[in-house]
Parts: C-alpha cells; structure tokens; sequence
C-alpha cells in the first residue's frame, strides 16, 4: 500500500519561507567539491581548524569523573568561565546560573522564541535578515514582520520599527555586527531603541523582549567596541555561538545570557529551560561545554580577517564594483553589476567563484561574499572578478 506523507501543517507552512535559502544550499554543496572553486558562500572554513581549538577538545575528551558524560544541562564550569569573561569584556555582571547553554545560537534563538511567542504573536526581524529568522518565527506559530533597515547606512531604521510595532509585538530580533552588511549599531541607535521598546512596553502593558543576535560580537573591526543591546535594555537575551569566533560551526556550541537588568529573571530562566527540553534536549554536548573555559580564551585571528577584507574590498573597488568596508562579520556586501543578481552569480560561478545572491537574503541587486575564503582562494579569484565585470558591462551595453 502506498499512501502520501501526512506532514504536520507548521513544516507545509515552512516550504515557501525556507525555499531559497535551501535551493541555494544545495547548488552549494554540489560546487564546494570543485578543487578550483573560490568559495566566498558561506562563514566555513576553508583551512583547517585551530591547532589549539583541536587540544582543548583532545583534553575535553577524558573523563574526569563517572559525571563527565552523564546528561548534562548547563554545566557551571562552563557558565561561570562565561560569566567572567563577559564581565572582563563587557563590564555587566552576567550571574552564572543566567547563562543556558546551548547548540549555537540558531537553538538560543529558536528556544527564546519558542519560550516567548506563539500563535497571536508577532515578532520583527530587520532585512536583510539571516536566512533562518522567518522560518524559526513561523515554526513556533508567530507571525513574522520585516522591517528594512535604513538603505544608505544600514543602520536600524527606528521610524519603521516603531511603526511596525503594534499591540501584538512580542518580540523583536536584533543581530549586530549585522550579517550581511556588517553594520555595527552605534549606542546611540541601541539607546534610541530600548527607549522606543520601552514605551511601546509600557502603552501595550506587556514587555517587548529583544533577542540579541551577537554571533558576530568578537568579529569586530579597526579595533571598535562592540556596543551590546544587554547594556541598553533590560528584557534583553543575549544569543551568541562559539562557531564563529572559533570557526566551528559544525561543533554545536552557544548560549543564552540574562542580563542582570532583566526582570524576574527566576522565571524567565526556567521557562527556557523547559524550553530547551521539550525542543529535543538542545543544551550543547557535555564534551564541548567541559571545554568552554578553554575556548573562551581562543578566536581566529581577527587581524588577518581584516586584512583580507582590506585586500578584497580594495581589489574589487579598482575593478569598478561598489561596496562599502564593514565594521565587523565576515561579509562583504558588493552591488552586483547586473540587477538580476542570481544572473550575476551565475557568471561568477562560470568564473569558479561561488557568492550568495542577494536574492537569497533578501538583498536584491547585492551579493554577499565570506572573507572565510582562504588568502589563496582570494588571489586566484581576482581574475574571475574582472572577467565577471566586464561581460556584465556588455550586457548592459547591450
Ligand atoms: N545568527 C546569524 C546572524 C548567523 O549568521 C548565524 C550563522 N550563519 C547564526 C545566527 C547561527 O549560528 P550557529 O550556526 O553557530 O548556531
């Protein structure tokens, strides 16, 4: 007997949302394979990882007790080296037990979503957005509403968030450094914002939760401070994820953290909790989380990043491409010479370049290009760069 899948009626409702995102995964990995492809599409690596990331872990792996592997929540080794460390960098007294450890931020986010919105709900997100926001917002049944940040600066646009706010807002997911301009929202925006959040709390008589994207908040540039949302607003949730300073995204590792402003944070802390149990026990593995007192101290090397990105920045702007120089993440957003972008790619990918299409991350006429791309990789694709531009200006020409 054959009979059609009877798929639960959130994933049907996911198809459409997560579609080009998927689409452009896939014809990914089918490049990735290619010796000579200089591959720009994703924050991967492209060397090996950390020689010192790999002996923290070797270390992590001998149990030092019968408890080393049992099942493990969030283990105050672990929170307690977080908490000092935040402190030592950010000056706010993180407690320890406010810090829930996770698999990387997409479970923070998805399980401070899942513990804060629902049907009824109606959470924002600025686009150009992460490729996930949409989809996780409408798995936990909330309605998801973009706002375009400010087109010129790629700073937040407070007018349009304050008019998008409305008595349904439950929350609202801010990501700085910004994936994928790599805008560092200044404090004067972040204070402006907890202002505008604060009253819009207040006239709606139920708090507005900020979730804090902070993937990218030890990927800074030119040495700028990294102004945290925790500092301006108090129902504030900090995600962050090891697996981009470290450059390990597939060692599942992040966490949540409760600033000490934020309200009954009691409650709060339990409620994510069960949270993180009932979407599939998503606390990050024992052998990781014995690690973490070591890897707080480890990062890629930020300076050679930065070089790369002055390197590609430079060479792309003497071919006649227009971008700007971001402050921090591993993205660089040129505009594509062609308004279709997926066209664009496509010539690049002629030219064994692999890019985002804008259109995948709802940057139309941009493409998005990760300076975790080897200095090699960077070298050998300069040619293609130029071949690229000149036969989009004979398709423009004609
Ligand atoms: N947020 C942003 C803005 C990201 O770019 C990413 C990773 N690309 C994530 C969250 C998820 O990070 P992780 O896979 O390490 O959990």
């Amino acid at each position: 007997m054959t009979a059609s899948h009877q798929l639960a009626a959130r994933i049907a409702s996911l198809g459409a949302v997560m579609e080009p995102a998927l689409r452009f995964i896939e014809l990914a990995q089918e490049y990735a394979q290619r010796p000579e492809l200089a591959n720009f599409a994703f924050g991967n690596p492209q060397e090996k990882a950390l020689p010192d990331y790999v002996a923290a872990l070797q270390r992590a792996t001998v149990p030092q007790d019968k408890d080393w592997f049992a099942y493990t929540l969030s283990n105050p080794v672990a929170q307690e080296a977080i908490s000092a460390s935040l402190r030592a960098w950010r000056g706010i007294d993180f407690a320890p037990e406010d810090i829930l450890m996770t698999t990387g931020a997409f479970a923070g986010l998805f399980v401070s979503l899942w513990t804060l919105a629902g049907p009824g709900d109606e959470v924002l997100f600025m686009a150009p957005p992460w490729f996930f926001y949409e989809a996780q917002i409408t798995a936990v049944g909330a309605q998801p509403v973009r706002v375009r940040v400010e087109p010129d600066t790629f700073d937040l646009d407070l007018n349009a968030i304050a008019d998008a706010i409305t008595p349904r807002t439950r929350a609202i997911i801010v990501n700085s450094p910004h994936n994928p301009t790599g805008r560092i929202y200044p404090p004067e925006t972040l204070r402006a914002l907890a202002d505008l959040l604060a009253e819009a709390s207040v006239r709606h008589g139920r708090p507005v939760y900020l979730l804090s994207d902070e993937a990218y908040s030890r990927i800074v540039f030119d040495g700028a401070r990294y102004p945290s949302p925790t500092e301006f607003y108090p129902y504030t949730l900090l995600v962050y994820t090891y697996g981009k300073t470290l450059l390990t995204p597939g060692q599942r590792i992040g966490y949540i953290a409760l600033p000490p402003s934020m309200p009954e944070r009691e409650t709060l802390r339990g409620a994510l909790m069960m949270a993180q149990i009932t979407t599939g026990f998503t606390f990050a593995n024992a052998l990781l989380q014995h690690a973490v007192p070591e890897l707080e101290r480890l990062s890629i090397d930020v300076t050679q990043l930065q070089a790369r990105r002055d390197r590609l920045v430079g060479a792309l702007r003497e071919l006649g491409y227009e971008l700007h120089s971001p402050e921090g993440t591993f993205y660089l957003l040129p505009r594509s010479p062609l308004e279709d972008d997926w066209a664009f790619s496509q010539i690049l990918l002629r030219h064994n370049i692999l890019c985002l299409p804008g259109m995948v991350t709802e940057a139309p006429g941009y493409f998005r290009l990760s300076i975790t791309a080897s200095d090699d990789m960077i070298e050998q694709s300069l040619p293609g760069f130029e071949r690229a531009m000149n036969e989009a200006i004979r398709e423009r020409a004609g």
